[in-house]
């Protein structure tokens, strides 16, 4: 059976949230694979050791993982994340970022420190900037469907379908400022609102017809171009009826 896990970086939860939200699709994902890290939905590798001196709880991250979907930036302030995620790309065949803030950093990198509630943290960065990353799935948090396709094309070893994703790693240019570049400007727009909808920082209104886009808001997180019908990405393929 497949070995995955989930990593939780510097981020919400709202990538596995939108993952969890599949309800029975999970279900089936599920027995499918054989999810041995996920702090949130798996706990076998939780190690309590308990001395005289202390008690202490340690998370060993396991060999031979096939694939780790990593949700979150690196806090490069933070050692333990910067030696979770060497030790995930070590011991992993296929590094998936999940999400804005492991793809782009999204709103995590506009962190400058100093500020409540973790004031001495100063830098977030995506995950591509630590170790290699193979897969990227933009969006804040991205769709269910988009997570669910992508996992059973992964599960499946479906090329085709999983090659934009990889394109995402190599290019990092999802904001609404790319979006404007690659179709509004270029007059590919069909004005079906799809952006507007999946901003939730409100930096794009759709104003007479079109949208306008407000590059000052954007946080970078790529939902309005995982969402853009113009973009080129894969096709559905009804895998568990998706
Ligand atoms: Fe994300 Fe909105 Fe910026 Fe698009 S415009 S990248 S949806 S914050
Ligand atoms: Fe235009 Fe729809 Fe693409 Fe937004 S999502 S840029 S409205 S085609």
């Amino acid at each position: 059976m497949v070995r995955v896990s989930h990593v939780h970086l510097s981020g919400c939860t709202g990538c596995l949230i939108s993952f969890a939200d599949t309800y029975e699709k999970l279900l089936d994902i599920l027995q499918m694979v054989d999810l041995v890290y996920a702090i949130t939905l798996a706990d076998e590798q939780t190690r309590i050791i308990d001395t005289e001196e202390k008690l202490t709880i340690e998370r060993i991250y396991p060999e031979n993982v096939d694939i780790a979907l990593v949700e979150g930036s690196v806090c490069l302030d933070d050692p333990h994340a910067v030696e979770l995620i060497k030790d995930v790309r070590a011991k992993t065949k296929i590094v998936v970022a999940l999400g804005g803030c492991a793809v782009t950093g999204c709103v995590t990198r506009f962190s400058r420190g100093g500020q409540n509630p973790q004031p001495t943290h100063v830098a977030f960065v995506p995950v591509s900037e630590v170790v290699p990353v193979d897969f990227a799935i933009p969006g804040c948090p991205p769709s269910t469907d988009a997570i669910v396709k992508f996992v059973v094309a992964a599960l499946e070893g479906d090329t085709d379908y999983l090659e934009p994703y990889a394109e995402f790693v190599k290019n990092k240019d999802v904001s609404g400022d790319d979006l404007w570049k690659r179709v509004i400007s270029q007059g590919l727009c069909m004005g079906c609102g799809s952006c507007s909808a999946s901003c939730q920082v409100r930096a794009i209104e759709m104003f007479e017809g079109k949208p306008d886009v407000r590059m000052e808001l954007c946080i970078n997180c790529g939902s309005c171009i995982m969402q853009c019908p113009r973009i080129r990405m894969p096709k559905a393929k009804g895998i568990l009826g998706v």
